[in-house]
Order: structure tokens, then sequence, then C-alpha cells
């Protein structure tokens, strides 16, 4: 059992990287432990779209009046969701092994961990490697408070036997967010506890205070500034303590609190890799370990923790060391979205982190969707530009509101290129979209950072 590569984990990174290096004509092993395509397809992006998906015909069925649909909603069936949604994510799992076994890897259905810097125990088998590829991904993790067991984490989420009525989510990031729009969409009450003054940390101040709005309008309570202490279980209830003496009752506590590279068991030791004090596997600008043959990709180094960014690591490391095309992966620009109600999406700098670096003129646009002026729905769309005042080029593209995702993708590919504000205004819009208003944005809102009294 020797091996010119072996990866270990069997989510986006390390598929995508075994596959690649496979199809180059390396001799390449892989194992994974729990569940082939990871925690995006089995208990992340994937599931979470689809619940998300489930909470829109929930809306557009109340909407549809405005239209002159008279629809009659039944009450939502979470378990019909969950079986089909199971239905799917087994599919897709069975897609990404299939095209290992098809690209001609070895798949190991078991823990791989190292033994030496070379060897490694799969599962019982002894198996040597020229190179080793860690790709083990993270997990949720849970406050230290007392009765942090009494809470679930994102991994359950997506198994609860039935809807709960009351849900109290702790934290404020990606997770937090999406979940309590999912909860509240799919009719539980729902809390958001969290320490910060408006949710998601470091996105754009102007798309926190519209998603603390939009989260409003959908009736989700929301409690800045509040640190939880402890949980307790009075029967089947629990009860959130806060720092401030306050509690909060609710079915189910939820920790969306954070993720943790999953670096445990896996003899980094004996392999001499160096791990961070945050559990994360280090690595240079070439995903290199601190061991020369062994490299990192993907949640394990704990950088930019989005799927695509891992993919693309995977398909660049197999591409340079066994295509004979090395290539590294810029984390500049990268987009995002969240996928709240609305969901958010992002590309480039915010306008407090352009603003520390010089000048920036600033666009921002508020404007209830054209759809919503039928449905009466209280609910408004944010788009912004921030734009470095000296050179013109747009640093930042950010919007909350319904498709923002899809539009943010294309305004990726123009912030990538360098794409200007004049090369915006330049481009036809289509009408009538919201998408056109990223290109329609002719008035400049304010002017920050730097110089930016003198350039008034
Ligand atoms: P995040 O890091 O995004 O958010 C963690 C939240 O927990 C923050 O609100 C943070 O508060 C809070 N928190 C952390 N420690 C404490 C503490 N000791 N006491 C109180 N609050 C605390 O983590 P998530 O779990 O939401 O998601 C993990 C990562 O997974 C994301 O950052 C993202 O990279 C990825 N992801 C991407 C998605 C997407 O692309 N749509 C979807 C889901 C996850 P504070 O802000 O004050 O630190």
């Amino acid at each position: 059992m020797h091996f010119d590569l072996f990866v270990i984990g069997g989510g986006s990174a390390g598929v995508r990287c075994a596959r690649i290096a496979a199809g180059h004509g390396a001799k390449v092993g892989i194992a994974e432990d729990r569940f082939w395509g990871g925690t995006c397809v089995n208990i992340g992006c994937v599931p979470k779209k689809l619940l998300v998906q489930a909470g829109e015909y929930g809306a557009w069925a109340d909407d549809a009046a405005g239209f002159g649909w008279h629809i009659r909603k039944g009450p939502h069936d979470w378990n019909a969701l969950l079986a089909a949604k199971d239905r799917e994510i087994g599919r897709l799992a069975g897609i990404y092994r299939k095209l290992l076994d098809g690209a001609g890897a070895t798949i190991f259905d078991a823990r791989a961990r190292f033994t030496a810097p070379h060897t490694l125990d799969v599962g019982g088998t002894h198996v040597t490697a020229e190179r080793i590829v860690i790709a083990a991904g993270g997990h949720p993790t849970r406050l230290d408070i007392p009765g942090a067991e009494l809470g679930i984490i994102s991994d359950d989420a997506f198994y609860l036997p039935k809807m709960p009525k009351r849900v109290a989510i702790l934290g404020s990031g990606y997770i937090a967010v999406e979940f309590a729009g999912i909860f509240a969409a799919l009719g539980a009450e729902v809390e958001l506890i969290y320490r910060q003054p408006l949710p998601l940390r470091g996105f754009d101040h102007d798309l926190r205070e519209a998603l603390a709005e939009a989260m409003g309008a959908q009736g989700i309570a929301l409690r800045p500034g509040c640190q939880p202490v402890g949980i307790e279980a009075h029967g089947a209830r629990r009860r959130v303590l806060l720092g401030d003496g306050h509690a909060v009752e609710a079915d189910l506590v939820f920790f969306a609190t954070g993720r943790r590279p999953a670096t445990e068991n896996l003899g980094l030791a004996e392999a001499g890799v160096a791990v961070a004090a945050s559990g994360a596997v280090t690595i240079d600008s070439h995903l290199r370990t601190s061991q020369p043959h062994i490299f990192a990709i993907g949640d394990v180094t704990d950088r930019l923790n989005l799927t695509p960014v891992a993919t693309a690591e995977g398909h660049a490391l197999a591409d340079s060391l066994f295509g004979r095309t090395p290539r590294r992966v810029s984390l500049e620009n990268v987009p995002t979205a969240v996928f709240s109600t609305p969901p958010i999406a992002t590309v480039g700098l915010s306008e407090e982190a352009a603003a520390a670096r010089g000048p920036v003129d600033v666009y921002v646009t508020k404007f209830t969707p054209m759809r919503h002026t039928l449905t009466g729905r209280a609910r408004k769309s944010l788009m912004k530009l921030v734009v470095d005042q000296a050179s013109q080029r747009v640093l930042g593209a950010h919007m909350l509101g319904e498709d923002s995702a899809e539009i943010m993708q294309g305004l990726a590919i123009a912030l990538v290129m360098g794409a200007t504000k004049a090369d915006f205004d330049r481009t036809i819009g289509i009408h009538p979209t919201a998408a056109e208003e990223f290109v329609t944005l002719r008035t400049r809102t304010r002017v920050v950072g730097g110089a930016a009294k003198a350039a008034e």
C-alpha cells in the first residue's frame, strides 16, 4: 500500500485534490470516516440551502395573494422535508464517491492517522505515501458554559426529529443568521442572542444594519450585547442564562458560535506537523505544512472557511504537484453569501476596511423590490459600492436582498478584473431587475476615509 499521494478527508477539498491528482496519473489513496462530500454536502451548504428554500415556499404562498392567488397553506411537514433532503444528500454523497472511483483513486471508508511522517494507519491498514494532504475540515463548537450539552450544534439541526416551537440561537455569524431565518420561515419563534451590537461582525456596517432590520421584519427577536453564561433544563424546556441576569426560554438551544479545525486524533505530532493555538494546521503560501511533503487545504487551515476556496485549493495543489502547472489560489476578492432571509452577498472590502486604507466614495441605495410593491411584505433590498477615490476602482460590492448571491457572482468577476466605477456606469442595465441598480448608482452617498474631509 504505497501511494504517490494520500488524502485525509473526503470533503470538498480532499475529493477535488484526489480526483485531479489521479487524473494527472498519480497513484492516489483517500480516506473518509464519516461521509463522502464532507460538511458542505452532508451537514452544511447543500442541505442548509434546501431548508432555506423550504422557508421561501411558505413566504411565497403568503405573498401570492398580492398577485391574485389565494392559497390556503396547511401546516409545514418537517419530516417530509427532511426525508426529501436526505434522499438528495444520499444521491450527492454517492456521486462524490463515484467520481473518485472513476478517477482511479483507492477509497478507504476509514479514519486515517499518522504513525510517522510518511506512514499512516488507515482503519488498521498500514499505508505509506510520498506526499500527504490533510483535508480533515472542521466541526462546530459549543461555548464552554454550564449546561452546554443541553444545546445542539449545526450538525444536529439537519436531523431534528421535529420542528421546535421556540428556538434560541447563540451567536450571530453565518450559521446563526441562516438558521434564524430558516426556523422563523418554517413557523418557529426565534431569538438570536449575540454579544455584538449588530449581527455578522466583519461584514459591511450598512449590510449588518439592514440585516438586523430584515430579521426584525421577519419576526426574529434580536438580543444584541448578550453573553450566554449557562443553560438549564426544566423538563423538555431550556433556559439560557445571560450575563446581565436575564434568561431566555426555548425548546431548543442552538450553538452557532464558531467552528474549529478537526485536527484532533490525526497523529499530527507523530508526523511533525505544526498546529497553531486555534488548532489549525499551519501552512505557507504553497499550502505546505511544517513538513515539506505534507500539505493542508480547506477548513483544517482555518483561513477563509468557504467550500469554493477549499475546492479551488485542492485543485490547485493537485495541478501543482502532479500536473506541471504550479499555481496558487488568491484569497482576495473572494465573493461570499450568507443565506439569511433575505440573503446577503458581498465581494471585496467593506466600507470600514476600505476607509482604513484611504479616501473612498460610497454609493448606497435601498428600495422595495418590485415584487413586494404588490405583496406588501415589509422587505427592502440594499445595494452598495465602495470605490477607491484616487483610482476609481470598485473595492467592494455588497447587497442584502432576494437573489443577491446570484447577482454577486457576476460582479465578483468585475472586481477580480479590477473594474472601475466608470466601467460599471458604462454597462447597460437589464430592466426591470434589481441587479441594474449596480450600474445606475449615479449619486455618491458619502465620502469616507483618509482625507475624506478635504475631498468633500
Ligand atoms: P462564525 O465565526 O461566522 O460566527 C461565530 C459566532 O459565534 C459569532 O457571532 C461570534 O461572536 C460568536 N461567538 C464566538 N465565541 C463566542 C463566545 N465565547 N461568546 C459569545 N459568542 C461567541 O461561525 P459560524 O459557526 O457561524 O460559521 C463558521 C464558518 O463557517 C463561517 O465563518 C464561514 O466561514 C463558514 N460558513 C459559511 C457559510 C456560507 O458560505 N454561506 C455558511 C455557514 C458557515 P463575535 O462576532 O462577537 O466573535
